[in-house]
Protein backbone atom coordinates (compact mmCIF):
# COMPACT_ATOMS: atom_id res chain seq x y z
CA UNK A 1 0.00 0.00 0.00
CA UNK A 2 0.97 3.09 -1.09
CA UNK A 3 1.28 6.11 1.64
CA UNK A 4 0.88 9.79 1.36
CA UNK A 5 1.41 12.93 3.24
CA UNK A 6 -1.41 15.08 3.15
CA UNK A 7 -0.01 18.42 4.46
CA UNK A 8 -3.25 20.44 5.76
CA UNK A 9 -3.91 23.57 6.67
CA UNK A 10 -7.47 23.28 8.77
CA UNK A 11 -8.11 27.73 8.40
CA UNK A 12 -8.85 29.58 11.21
CA UNK A 13 -10.16 27.44 13.53
CA UNK A 14 -13.97 27.41 12.91
CA UNK A 15 -15.62 24.00 11.07
CA UNK A 16 -17.18 26.64 8.65
CA UNK A 17 -13.63 28.17 7.10
CA UNK A 18 -12.02 24.86 6.83
CA UNK A 19 -11.91 23.63 2.92
CA UNK A 20 -13.96 20.84 1.43
CA UNK A 21 -10.45 19.07 0.91
CA UNK A 22 -8.99 19.83 3.89
CA UNK A 23 -12.17 17.44 5.81
CA UNK A 24 -12.14 14.93 3.22
CA UNK A 25 -8.01 14.36 3.47
CA UNK A 26 -8.56 13.83 7.32
CA UNK A 27 -11.11 11.89 6.71
CA UNK A 28 -8.90 9.86 4.51
CA UNK A 29 -6.17 9.68 6.60
CA UNK A 30 -5.08 6.74 8.89
CA UNK A 31 -2.83 8.87 11.24
CA UNK A 32 -2.97 13.11 12.36
CA UNK A 33 -0.12 14.55 13.44
CA UNK A 34 -0.19 17.80 14.92
CA UNK A 35 0.30 20.11 18.25
CA UNK A 36 -2.18 19.23 20.51
CA UNK A 37 -4.44 22.40 20.50
CA UNK A 38 -4.57 21.63 16.91
CA UNK A 39 -5.83 18.01 17.28
CA UNK A 40 -8.60 19.36 19.56
CA UNK A 41 -9.68 22.10 17.46
CA UNK A 42 -10.68 19.48 14.92
CA UNK A 43 -11.98 17.06 17.17
CA UNK A 44 -15.42 16.84 15.62
CA UNK A 45 -14.23 15.84 12.22
CA UNK A 46 -11.97 12.78 13.30
CA UNK A 47 -13.66 8.84 13.28
CA UNK A 48 -10.94 6.09 13.28
CA UNK A 49 -7.46 7.89 12.77
CA UNK A 50 -4.71 7.36 14.99
CA UNK A 51 -3.63 10.41 16.57
CA UNK A 52 -0.24 11.62 17.16
CA UNK A 53 -0.27 15.11 18.88
CA UNK A 54 2.87 16.56 20.43
CA UNK A 55 4.05 19.62 22.62
CA UNK A 56 4.99 23.08 20.66
CA UNK A 57 8.81 22.70 20.09
CA UNK A 58 8.22 19.40 18.60
CA UNK A 59 7.91 20.25 15.00
CA UNK A 60 11.07 18.23 13.71
CA UNK A 61 9.56 15.03 15.41
CA UNK A 62 6.63 15.52 14.21
CA UNK A 63 7.56 15.96 10.68
CA UNK A 64 10.38 12.83 10.72
CA UNK A 65 7.84 10.97 12.48
CA UNK A 66 4.76 11.42 9.48
CA UNK A 67 7.80 11.00 6.97
CA UNK A 68 8.20 7.73 8.32
CA UNK A 69 4.58 6.46 8.85
CA UNK A 70 4.08 8.05 5.22
CA UNK A 71 7.37 5.75 3.94
CA UNK A 72 6.01 2.65 5.80
CA UNK A 73 2.12 2.82 3.70
CA UNK A 74 0.45 4.95 6.00
CA UNK A 75 -1.86 8.00 5.09
CA UNK A 76 -0.92 10.48 7.06
CA UNK A 77 -1.97 14.18 7.82
CA UNK A 78 0.12 16.75 9.09
CA UNK A 79 -2.11 19.47 9.97
CA UNK A 80 -1.16 22.64 10.74
CA UNK A 81 -3.83 26.37 11.96
CA UNK A 82 -4.35 28.00 8.76
CA UNK A 83 -2.46 27.78 5.58
CA UNK A 84 0.53 24.88 6.38
CA UNK A 85 2.24 26.85 4.09
CA UNK A 86 2.79 30.10 6.22
CA UNK A 87 4.69 29.27 9.37
CA UNK A 88 3.16 25.88 9.47
CA UNK A 89 4.67 22.74 8.57
CA UNK A 90 4.50 22.33 4.69
CA UNK A 91 7.90 23.58 4.57
CA UNK A 92 9.75 21.31 7.11
CA UNK A 93 8.37 18.39 6.10
CA UNK A 94 9.88 18.85 2.46
CA UNK A 95 13.13 20.16 3.82
CA UNK A 96 13.04 16.50 6.31
CA UNK A 97 12.24 14.48 2.73
CA UNK A 98 14.74 16.64 0.90
CA UNK A 99 17.38 15.51 3.44
CA UNK A 100 16.08 11.84 2.62
CA UNK A 101 17.04 12.81 -0.81
CA UNK A 102 12.99 12.11 -1.52
CA UNK A 103 12.06 13.00 -5.32
CA UNK A 104 8.31 13.33 -6.26
CA UNK A 105 8.44 10.74 -9.11
CA UNK A 106 9.40 7.92 -6.83
CA UNK A 107 9.13 9.09 -3.03
CA UNK A 108 6.18 8.99 -1.34
CA UNK A 109 3.41 10.53 -2.50
CA UNK A 110 2.90 14.27 -1.06
CA UNK A 111 -0.49 16.84 -1.20
CA UNK A 112 -0.53 20.28 0.37
CA UNK A 113 -3.69 21.23 1.29
CA UNK A 114 -4.28 25.27 1.10
CA UNK A 115 -5.94 26.75 4.34
CA UNK A 116 -7.51 30.40 5.23
CA UNK A 117 -4.56 32.16 6.82
CA UNK A 118 -4.82 33.87 9.69
CA UNK A 119 -3.75 37.42 7.68
CA UNK A 120 -6.89 36.62 5.33
CA UNK A 121 -9.00 35.70 8.54
CA UNK A 122 -8.26 38.42 10.40
CA UNK A 123 -8.43 40.84 7.71
CA UNK A 124 -12.13 39.77 6.64
CA UNK A 125 -13.26 40.09 10.43
CA UNK A 126 -11.19 43.57 10.41
CA UNK A 127 -12.84 44.73 7.26
CA UNK A 128 -10.19 45.14 4.22
CA UNK A 129 -7.44 45.83 5.52
CA UNK A 130 -4.99 44.40 3.13
CA UNK A 131 -6.78 45.64 -0.30
CA UNK A 132 -3.38 46.91 -1.16
CA UNK A 133 0.19 45.44 -1.28
CA UNK A 134 0.58 43.44 2.24
CA UNK A 135 2.85 41.63 3.93
CA UNK A 136 3.34 38.76 6.82
CA UNK A 137 6.05 38.89 9.29
CA UNK A 138 6.72 36.52 11.94
CA UNK A 139 8.28 38.19 15.59
CA UNK A 140 9.32 35.13 16.42
CA UNK A 141 12.81 35.15 16.58
CA UNK A 142 13.10 31.45 18.01
CA UNK A 143 14.30 30.17 14.50
CA UNK A 144 15.24 33.57 13.13
CA UNK A 145 18.04 35.87 13.94
CA UNK A 146 15.91 39.64 15.59
CA UNK A 147 18.23 41.10 13.44
CA UNK A 148 16.55 40.04 10.18
CA UNK A 149 13.28 40.61 11.20
CA UNK A 150 14.22 44.54 12.57
CA UNK A 151 15.71 44.80 8.94
CA UNK A 152 12.39 43.54 7.15
CA UNK A 153 10.51 45.26 9.27
CA UNK A 154 11.76 48.13 9.06
CA UNK A 155 12.11 48.01 4.55
CA UNK A 156 8.05 46.67 4.72
CA UNK A 157 7.25 50.16 6.55
CA UNK A 158 9.59 52.43 4.32
CA UNK A 159 8.02 50.91 1.71
CA UNK A 160 4.33 51.35 2.78
CA UNK A 161 3.58 47.57 3.14
CA UNK A 162 0.37 46.71 4.80
CA UNK A 163 2.10 44.63 7.69
CA UNK A 164 0.43 41.50 9.46
CA UNK A 165 2.16 40.38 12.14
CA UNK A 166 2.41 36.80 13.52
CA UNK A 167 3.36 35.52 16.40
CA UNK A 168 3.87 38.93 18.16
CA UNK A 169 3.95 37.95 21.94
CA UNK A 170 4.32 35.21 23.92
CA UNK A 171 4.57 34.87 27.73
CA UNK A 172 8.48 35.05 27.14
CA UNK A 173 8.66 37.12 23.97
CA UNK A 174 7.22 40.28 25.32
CA UNK A 175 9.90 43.04 23.44
CA UNK A 176 9.55 42.43 20.03
CA UNK A 177 6.18 43.86 19.55
CA UNK A 178 7.45 47.15 21.41
CA UNK A 179 10.71 46.98 18.59
CA UNK A 180 8.39 46.40 16.03
CA UNK A 181 5.94 49.43 17.30
CA UNK A 182 9.12 51.51 17.53
CA UNK A 183 10.70 50.68 13.84
CA UNK A 184 7.21 51.41 12.13
CA UNK A 185 6.69 54.68 13.79
CA UNK A 186 9.88 55.88 12.17
CA UNK A 187 8.16 55.45 8.51
CA UNK A 188 4.07 56.03 9.64
CA UNK A 189 1.77 58.43 11.27
CA UNK A 190 1.20 56.97 14.93
CA UNK A 191 -2.41 57.53 13.93
CA UNK A 192 -2.04 54.59 11.15
CA UNK A 193 -4.75 52.39 11.75
CA UNK A 194 -4.25 48.92 13.05
CA UNK A 195 -6.39 46.15 14.05
CA UNK A 196 -6.12 43.79 16.78
CA UNK A 197 -7.45 40.11 15.76
CA UNK A 198 -7.46 37.47 18.48
CA UNK A 199 -8.58 33.90 18.21
CA UNK A 200 -10.51 34.54 14.62
CA UNK A 201 -12.95 32.29 14.24
CA UNK A 202 -12.79 30.53 17.57
CA UNK A 203 -14.50 30.63 21.04
CA UNK A 204 -12.80 33.51 22.02
CA UNK A 205 -12.74 35.56 19.11
CA UNK A 206 -11.77 39.65 19.99
CA UNK A 207 -11.17 42.27 17.30
CA UNK A 208 -9.76 45.53 18.62
CA UNK A 209 -9.14 48.89 16.15
CA UNK A 210 -6.55 51.27 17.53
CA UNK A 211 -3.59 53.15 16.10
CA UNK A 212 -0.28 52.71 15.84
CA UNK A 213 0.85 54.60 18.90
CA UNK A 214 -1.83 52.80 21.50
CA UNK A 215 -1.72 49.31 19.58
CA UNK A 216 0.14 48.24 22.95
CA UNK A 217 -1.86 49.14 24.92
CA UNK A 218 -4.03 46.36 24.04
CA UNK A 219 -4.26 42.51 24.82
CA UNK A 220 -1.86 40.84 22.29
CA UNK A 221 -0.73 37.42 22.82
CA UNK A 222 0.08 34.09 21.23
CA UNK A 223 -3.21 33.81 19.00
CA UNK A 224 -3.07 37.22 18.01
CA UNK A 225 -2.73 39.02 14.65
CA UNK A 226 -1.85 42.35 14.13
CA UNK A 227 -2.39 44.30 11.25
CA UNK A 228 -0.75 47.55 10.58
CA UNK A 229 -2.56 50.00 7.63
CA UNK A 230 -0.36 51.38 4.81
CA UNK A 231 0.14 55.70 5.06
CA UNK A 232 -3.80 55.27 3.07
CA UNK A 233 -5.63 52.80 5.04
CA UNK A 234 -8.42 54.50 6.90
CA UNK A 235 -11.34 53.55 10.03
CA UNK A 236 -14.78 54.08 8.54
CA UNK A 237 -17.50 52.94 11.04
CA UNK A 238 -15.48 50.59 12.48
CA UNK A 239 -13.40 48.81 9.86
CA UNK A 240 -10.60 49.63 8.58
CA UNK A 241 -10.10 49.89 4.87
CA UNK A 242 -7.53 50.36 2.83
CA UNK A 243 -8.03 52.05 -0.61
CA UNK A 244 -7.08 50.38 -3.61
CA UNK A 245 -6.21 53.22 -5.66
CA UNK A 246 -9.69 53.60 -7.66
CA UNK A 247 -9.97 57.35 -6.69
CA UNK A 248 -7.18 58.47 -8.86
CA UNK A 249 -9.23 57.61 -11.88
CA UNK A 250 -13.20 56.87 -10.36
CA UNK A 251 -15.60 58.87 -8.58
CA UNK A 252 -17.66 56.73 -6.09
CA UNK A 253 -19.96 59.11 -5.54
CA UNK A 254 -21.96 58.97 -9.05
CA UNK A 255 -23.22 57.16 -11.58
CA UNK A 256 -21.07 59.28 -14.60
CA UNK A 257 -17.67 58.21 -14.34
CA UNK A 258 -14.78 61.11 -15.82
CA UNK A 259 -13.41 58.81 -17.78
CA UNK A 260 -15.42 56.92 -20.32
CA UNK A 261 -14.70 52.72 -20.12
CA UNK A 262 -12.32 53.29 -23.55
CA UNK A 263 -10.22 55.78 -22.01
CA UNK A 264 -9.36 54.06 -18.35
CA UNK A 265 -6.74 52.37 -19.63
CA UNK A 266 -4.85 55.02 -21.94
CA UNK A 267 -1.46 56.47 -21.06
CA UNK A 268 -2.32 60.13 -20.33
CA UNK A 269 -5.10 59.13 -18.20
CA UNK A 270 -2.03 56.95 -16.03
CA UNK A 271 1.06 59.68 -15.48
CA UNK A 272 2.20 57.40 -13.06
CA UNK A 273 2.28 54.17 -14.43
CA UNK A 274 5.87 52.83 -15.65
CA UNK A 275 5.62 53.20 -18.94
CA UNK A 276 4.71 57.11 -18.14
CA UNK A 277 7.41 58.04 -16.16
CA UNK A 278 10.02 56.21 -17.98
CA UNK A 279 9.06 58.22 -20.96
CA UNK A 280 11.39 61.69 -20.50
CA UNK A 281 14.50 59.70 -19.98
CA UNK A 282 14.06 57.68 -23.08
CA UNK A 283 12.90 60.41 -24.79
CA UNK A 284 15.27 62.77 -24.50
CA UNK A 285 18.82 63.60 -24.53
CA UNK A 286 21.39 63.53 -21.88
CA UNK A 287 21.36 67.44 -20.96
CA UNK A 288 17.50 66.66 -19.78
CA UNK A 289 18.23 63.40 -18.16
CA UNK A 290 18.49 65.14 -14.49
CA UNK A 291 15.83 67.41 -15.38
CA UNK A 292 13.41 64.10 -16.36
CA UNK A 293 14.41 62.13 -13.15
CA UNK A 294 14.01 65.45 -11.21
CA UNK A 295 10.29 65.35 -12.48
CA UNK A 296 10.00 61.47 -12.31
CA UNK A 297 10.84 61.75 -8.06
CA UNK A 298 8.64 64.60 -7.82
CA UNK A 299 5.54 63.21 -9.33
CA UNK A 300 6.21 60.35 -6.90
CA UNK A 301 6.07 62.65 -3.96
CA UNK A 302 3.29 64.55 -5.99
CA UNK A 303 1.07 61.39 -5.91
CA UNK A 304 1.21 60.16 -2.69
CA UNK A 305 -1.87 61.68 -1.19
CA UNK A 306 -3.94 61.08 -3.81
CA UNK A 307 -5.52 57.88 -2.90
CA UNK A 308 -5.27 59.06 0.97
CA UNK A 309 -7.50 60.87 0.88
CA UNK A 310 -10.93 61.32 -1.08
CA UNK A 311 -10.58 65.19 -1.11
CA UNK A 312 -6.87 65.45 -2.60
CA UNK A 313 -6.62 67.18 -5.47
CA UNK A 314 -3.35 66.34 -7.57
CA UNK A 315 -2.98 69.53 -8.44
CA UNK A 316 -2.08 71.24 -5.34
CA UNK A 317 1.15 68.52 -5.35
CA UNK A 318 1.45 69.17 -9.05
CA UNK A 319 1.88 73.08 -8.44
CA UNK A 320 4.04 72.40 -5.48
CA UNK A 321 6.54 70.26 -6.98
CA UNK A 322 6.58 72.79 -10.15
CA UNK A 323 7.85 74.82 -7.58
CA UNK A 324 10.09 73.32 -5.87
CA UNK A 325 12.07 72.37 -9.44
CA UNK A 326 11.97 76.09 -9.80
CA UNK A 327 13.85 76.92 -6.54
CA UNK A 328 16.49 74.80 -7.51
CA UNK A 329 16.39 76.36 -10.97
CA UNK A 330 16.64 79.74 -10.17
CA UNK A 331 18.66 78.87 -7.02
CA UNK A 332 22.59 80.35 -7.32
CA UNK A 333 23.93 77.70 -7.50
CA UNK A 334 21.58 76.67 -10.81
CA UNK A 335 24.70 76.78 -12.35
CA UNK A 336 26.09 73.89 -11.42
CA UNK A 337 23.31 71.43 -12.10
CA UNK A 338 24.58 69.84 -14.91
CA UNK A 339 27.83 69.07 -12.59
CA UNK A 340 25.11 66.95 -10.10
CA UNK A 341 24.11 63.70 -10.33
CA UNK A 342 20.05 62.58 -11.19
CA UNK A 343 20.06 61.08 -8.04
CA UNK A 344 21.66 64.24 -6.60
CA UNK A 345 19.32 66.51 -7.68
CA UNK A 346 16.15 63.96 -7.52
CA UNK A 347 16.99 64.30 -3.57
CA UNK A 348 17.38 67.63 -3.68
CA UNK A 349 14.04 68.64 -5.40
CA UNK A 350 12.41 66.13 -2.70
CA UNK A 351 14.03 68.07 0.20
CA UNK A 352 12.65 71.36 -1.29
CA UNK A 353 9.16 69.61 -1.56
CA UNK A 354 9.95 68.28 1.91
CA UNK A 355 9.95 71.53 3.18
CA UNK A 356 7.03 73.36 1.31
CA UNK A 357 4.78 69.72 1.94
CA UNK A 358 5.56 68.61 4.99
CA UNK A 359 6.47 65.38 3.57
CA UNK A 360 9.54 63.72 5.63
CA UNK A 361 11.79 61.87 3.47
CA UNK A 362 14.32 59.58 4.30
CA UNK A 363 17.50 57.99 2.92
CA UNK A 364 18.48 54.69 3.72
CA UNK A 365 21.41 52.31 2.95
CA UNK A 366 19.83 50.17 0.39
CA UNK A 367 20.13 46.65 1.57
CA UNK A 368 20.30 45.06 -1.65
CA UNK A 369 23.28 46.87 -2.88
CA UNK A 370 26.63 45.94 -2.09
CA UNK A 371 28.01 50.15 -3.06
CA UNK A 372 25.19 50.62 -0.09
CA UNK A 373 23.90 53.95 -2.45
CA UNK A 374 21.57 56.22 -0.84
CA UNK A 375 18.43 56.25 -1.69
CA UNK A 376 15.23 58.25 -0.93
CA UNK A 377 12.29 56.32 0.83
CA UNK A 378 9.06 57.88 0.77
CA UNK A 379 6.76 58.63 3.81
CA UNK A 380 3.24 58.96 2.85
CA UNK A 381 0.94 61.36 4.61
CA UNK A 382 -3.04 61.56 4.27
CA UNK A 383 -3.68 65.35 3.43
CA UNK A 384 -7.13 66.43 4.31
CA UNK A 385 -8.58 69.29 2.22
CA UNK A 386 -11.56 71.22 2.19
CA UNK A 387 -12.88 74.32 1.34
CA UNK A 388 -14.60 76.97 3.99
CA UNK A 389 -17.10 79.77 4.12
CA UNK A 390 -19.21 81.77 6.69
CA UNK A 391 -22.01 80.77 4.24
CA UNK A 392 -23.39 81.48 1.06
CA UNK A 393 -24.62 85.14 1.48
CA UNK A 394 -22.75 85.85 4.54
CA UNK A 395 -19.36 86.83 4.01
CA UNK A 396 -18.03 87.61 7.59
CA UNK A 397 -16.30 85.24 9.57
CA UNK A 398 -16.36 85.75 13.21
CA UNK A 399 -13.28 85.97 15.60
CA UNK A 400 -14.28 82.34 17.04
CA UNK A 401 -14.30 80.92 13.71
CA UNK A 402 -10.99 82.12 12.72
CA UNK A 403 -9.27 81.18 15.58
CA UNK A 404 -10.97 77.46 15.48
CA UNK A 405 -9.10 77.66 11.84
CA UNK A 406 -6.08 78.16 13.32
CA UNK A 407 -6.10 75.93 16.03
CA UNK A 408 -7.32 73.19 13.56
CA UNK A 409 -4.70 74.19 10.97
CA UNK A 410 -2.24 73.73 14.15
CA UNK A 411 1.84 74.13 13.09
CA UNK A 412 1.44 71.78 9.74
CA UNK A 413 -1.77 73.01 8.52
CA UNK A 414 -2.21 75.44 5.74
CA UNK A 415 -4.95 78.35 5.26
CA UNK A 416 -5.30 79.48 1.75
CA UNK A 417 -7.58 82.25 0.43
CA UNK A 418 -9.11 81.90 -2.81
CA UNK A 419 -10.69 84.42 -4.90
CA UNK A 420 -13.45 82.30 -4.83
CA UNK A 421 -15.11 83.41 -1.77
CA UNK A 422 -13.50 80.48 0.26
CA UNK A 423 -10.91 79.54 2.33
CA UNK A 424 -8.70 75.92 1.71
CA UNK A 425 -7.93 74.27 4.43
CA UNK A 426 -5.05 71.30 3.93
CA UNK A 427 -4.53 69.31 7.17
CA UNK A 428 -1.74 66.48 7.36
CA UNK A 429 -2.69 63.38 9.38
CA UNK A 430 -6.00 64.42 9.78
CA UNK A 431 -9.19 62.85 11.15
CA UNK A 432 -11.53 64.39 8.86
CA UNK A 433 -14.86 63.20 10.46
CA UNK A 434 -13.53 65.25 13.70
CA UNK A 435 -12.27 68.50 11.55
CA UNK A 436 -15.80 68.58 9.74
CA UNK A 437 -17.58 68.37 13.15
CA UNK A 438 -16.01 71.18 14.71
CA UNK A 439 -16.09 73.34 11.77
CA UNK A 440 -20.07 72.79 11.08
CA UNK A 441 -20.24 73.33 14.83
CA UNK A 442 -18.60 76.90 14.88
CA UNK A 443 -21.53 77.61 11.84
CA UNK A 444 -19.11 77.45 8.90
CA UNK A 445 -19.96 76.18 5.36
CA UNK A 446 -17.95 73.50 4.57
CA UNK A 447 -17.57 72.13 0.46
CA UNK A 448 -15.53 69.77 -0.99
CA UNK A 449 -12.38 71.35 -3.39
CA UNK A 450 -11.74 69.84 -7.06
CA UNK A 451 -13.75 69.41 -10.22
CA UNK A 452 -17.34 70.17 -8.06
CA UNK A 453 -19.95 72.93 -8.58
CA UNK A 454 -19.56 75.63 -6.18
CA UNK A 455 -22.34 78.51 -5.78
CA UNK A 456 -20.36 81.90 -5.59
CA UNK A 457 -23.40 84.39 -4.55
CA UNK A 458 -22.77 88.19 -3.67
CA UNK A 459 -23.60 89.80 -0.16
CA UNK A 460 -27.15 90.83 -1.48
CA UNK A 461 -26.02 94.18 -0.24
CA UNK A 462 -25.44 92.94 3.05
CA UNK A 463 -28.67 91.37 3.32
CA UNK A 464 -30.74 94.46 2.53
CA UNK A 465 -31.87 93.02 -0.81
CA UNK A 466 -32.89 90.04 0.14
CA UNK A 467 -35.55 88.89 -2.37
CA UNK A 468 -33.23 86.68 -4.02
CA UNK A 469 -31.36 84.95 -1.12
CA UNK A 470 -33.94 81.57 -0.64
CA UNK A 471 -32.82 80.90 -4.55
CA UNK A 472 -29.05 81.68 -4.33
CA UNK A 473 -29.44 78.79 -0.78
CA UNK A 474 -31.49 76.84 -2.45
CA UNK A 475 -28.89 76.41 -5.47
CA UNK A 476 -26.55 75.73 -3.11
CA UNK A 477 -28.57 73.05 -1.33
CA UNK A 478 -29.85 71.32 -4.69
CA UNK A 479 -26.14 71.63 -6.55
CA UNK A 480 -23.66 72.53 -4.69
CA UNK A 481 -20.77 70.25 -4.75
CA UNK A 482 -21.49 67.64 -7.02
CA UNK A 483 -18.75 66.01 -9.08
CA UNK A 484 -18.52 67.86 -12.84
CA UNK A 485 -15.95 67.02 -15.56
CA UNK A 486 -14.37 70.24 -14.69
CA UNK A 487 -14.73 72.70 -11.90
CA UNK A 488 -17.83 75.22 -12.29
CA UNK A 489 -19.13 78.11 -10.31
CA UNK A 490 -22.30 79.88 -10.70
CA UNK A 491 -22.09 83.07 -10.11
CA UNK A 492 -24.92 84.02 -8.56
CA UNK A 493 -25.75 88.27 -7.86
CA UNK A 494 -28.88 89.66 -6.06
CA UNK A 495 -29.57 92.89 -8.43
CA UNK A 496 -28.63 94.54 -11.55
CA UNK A 497 -25.39 96.16 -10.40
CA UNK A 498 -24.39 92.40 -10.22
CA UNK A 499 -21.28 93.99 -8.51
CA UNK A 500 -19.87 90.31 -7.53
CA UNK A 501 -19.42 89.86 -11.08
CA UNK A 502 -21.82 86.77 -11.86
CA UNK A 503 -21.59 87.20 -15.68
CA UNK A 504 -18.12 86.20 -14.95
CA UNK A 505 -18.49 82.96 -13.78
CA UNK A 506 -18.82 80.12 -15.92
CA UNK A 507 -22.75 80.01 -15.25
CA UNK A 508 -23.83 83.57 -13.93
CA UNK A 509 -27.53 84.25 -12.64
CA UNK A 510 -28.96 88.03 -12.06
CA UNK A 511 -31.94 88.76 -10.01
CA UNK A 512 -33.74 91.86 -11.71
CA UNK A 513 -37.27 92.93 -11.65
CA UNK A 514 -38.29 89.44 -9.96
CA UNK A 515 -36.55 87.18 -12.88
CA UNK A 516 -33.34 85.48 -13.68
CA UNK A 517 -30.84 86.77 -16.04
CA UNK A 518 -29.05 83.71 -17.59
CA UNK A 519 -25.69 83.53 -18.94
CA UNK A 520 -23.92 80.84 -19.88
CA UNK A 521 -20.37 79.88 -20.51
CA UNK A 522 -17.82 82.64 -19.46
CA UNK A 523 -14.61 82.21 -20.32
CA UNK A 524 -12.89 82.76 -16.04
CA UNK A 525 -9.20 82.20 -16.99
CA UNK A 526 -6.62 83.37 -19.24
CA UNK A 527 -6.00 86.33 -21.32
CA UNK A 528 -8.57 85.77 -23.62
CA UNK A 529 -11.25 85.90 -20.70
CA UNK A 530 -14.74 87.22 -21.24
CA UNK A 531 -18.43 87.37 -20.06
CA UNK A 532 -20.54 84.54 -20.31
CA UNK A 533 -23.10 85.14 -23.09
CA UNK A 534 -26.57 86.51 -22.23
CA UNK A 535 -28.84 83.52 -23.01
CA UNK A 536 -32.14 84.90 -21.29
CA UNK A 537 -33.67 87.32 -18.91
CA UNK A 538 -36.60 87.26 -16.67
CA UNK A 539 -36.62 83.55 -15.39
CA UNK A 540 -39.32 83.28 -13.82
CA UNK A 541 -38.22 82.23 -9.75
CA UNK A 542 -40.30 78.54 -9.82
CA UNK A 543 -38.16 77.56 -13.31
CA UNK A 544 -34.55 78.60 -12.26
CA UNK A 545 -33.73 75.54 -10.23
CA UNK A 546 -35.27 73.06 -12.88
CA UNK A 547 -33.30 75.08 -15.91
CA UNK A 548 -29.90 74.86 -13.82
CA UNK A 549 -30.55 71.39 -12.93
CA UNK A 550 -30.92 70.19 -16.31
CA UNK A 551 -28.03 72.43 -17.70
CA UNK A 552 -25.93 70.98 -14.95
CA UNK A 553 -27.03 67.08 -16.02
CA UNK A 554 -26.53 67.69 -19.58
CA UNK A 555 -23.11 69.02 -18.95
CA UNK A 556 -21.85 66.17 -16.31
CA UNK A 557 -23.14 63.41 -18.07
CA UNK A 558 -21.82 64.52 -21.55
CA UNK A 559 -18.79 67.28 -20.52
CA UNK A 560 -15.69 65.18 -21.08
CA UNK A 561 -12.86 64.48 -18.47
CA UNK A 562 -11.11 68.29 -17.81
CA UNK A 563 -13.18 70.17 -20.35
CA UNK A 564 -14.42 73.55 -18.77
CA UNK A 565 -18.24 74.68 -19.03
CA UNK A 566 -17.87 77.40 -21.85
CA UNK A 567 -15.71 74.73 -24.10
CA UNK A 568 -18.40 72.15 -23.44
CA UNK A 569 -21.30 74.97 -24.74
CA UNK A 570 -19.04 75.90 -27.55
CA UNK A 571 -18.40 72.39 -28.53
CA UNK A 572 -21.73 71.39 -27.99
CA UNK A 573 -23.65 74.50 -29.54
CA UNK A 574 -26.60 74.25 -28.06
CA UNK A 575 -27.52 73.72 -24.05
CA UNK A 576 -30.96 73.20 -22.70
CA UNK A 577 -31.96 74.88 -25.75
CA UNK A 578 -30.02 78.15 -25.46
CA UNK A 579 -27.45 77.98 -28.29
CA UNK A 580 -23.92 79.39 -28.05
CA UNK A 581 -22.93 82.46 -29.88
CA UNK A 582 -18.90 83.49 -30.62
CA UNK A 583 -17.78 86.35 -28.58
CA UNK A 584 -16.08 89.12 -30.07
CA UNK A 585 -12.43 88.71 -29.84
CA UNK A 586 -10.39 92.06 -30.55
CA UNK A 587 -7.35 91.70 -32.05
CA UNK A 588 -4.46 93.72 -30.68
CA UNK A 589 -1.35 94.81 -32.89
CA UNK A 590 1.96 94.40 -31.19
CA UNK A 591 3.00 97.02 -29.69
CA UNK A 592 6.24 98.88 -32.09
CA UNK A 593 9.30 98.17 -30.65
CA UNK A 594 12.15 100.04 -31.62
CA UNK A 595 15.15 98.17 -34.00
N1 LIG B 1 -0.16 28.63 9.71
C1 LIG B 1 -0.81 29.67 10.44
C2 LIG B 1 0.17 30.54 11.21
C3 LIG B 1 0.88 29.86 12.33
S1 LIG B 1 1.93 30.90 13.24
C4 LIG B 1 -1.65 30.50 9.50
O1 LIG B 1 -1.49 30.42 8.30
O2 LIG B 1 -2.50 31.25 9.99
C5 LIG B 1 0.91 31.26 14.63
C6 LIG B 1 0.41 32.68 14.57
O3 LIG B 1 -0.64 32.78 13.62
C7 LIG B 1 -0.20 33.20 15.84
O4 LIG B 1 0.78 33.69 16.74
C8 LIG B 1 -1.08 34.29 15.34
O5 LIG B 1 -0.30 35.43 15.05
C9 LIG B 1 -1.57 33.71 14.03
N2 LIG B 1 -2.88 33.03 14.17
C10 LIG B 1 -3.12 31.74 13.95
N3 LIG B 1 -4.43 31.47 14.12
C11 LIG B 1 -5.03 32.62 14.45
C12 LIG B 1 -6.37 33.00 14.76
N4 LIG B 1 -7.36 32.12 14.76
N5 LIG B 1 -6.61 34.29 15.06
C13 LIG B 1 -5.64 35.21 15.05
N6 LIG B 1 -4.37 34.91 14.76
C14 LIG B 1 -4.05 33.63 14.48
Amino acid sequence: MAGKLLVIGFGPGSAEHITKRARDAIEESDIIIGYTTYVELIQGLLTHQEIVSTGMTEEVSRAREAVRQAEQGKKVAVISSGDAGVYGMAGLIYEVLVEKGWREADGVEVEVIPGISAINSSAALLGAPIMHDACTISLSDHLTPWELIAKRIDAAAGADFVIALYNPKSGRRTRQIVEAQRIILKHRSPDTPVGIVKSAYRDRQHVEITTLDRMLDHDIGMLTTVIIGNASTFVYDGKIITPRGYQRKYTLTSDNQPLKPYERLRSENEPWALEATLKPAVDQGRGTESQARMDEHVRVVGSTGIDSEQQMESGVHTARANQAIETIRTSPAAHTVADRSPAQLAQEALSTLQRSLGLQVETYDSPSNETSCQQPLFRQETIFECAVSPGIVNKKFTPQQMILLAEIAGERGEIEYTPHHQIILRIPNAEPANITRRLEEAGLLLMPVGDVLQVKACDFCNGEKKDAIPYAEELHARLGGQSLPKELRIGFNGCGMACYGAVKEDIGIVYRKGGFDLFLGAKTVGRSAHAGVPVAEGIKPDELLPVLTRIIEQYRSTGFPDERFHKFFKRVGVVEGFAYREVATVTIENAVCGE
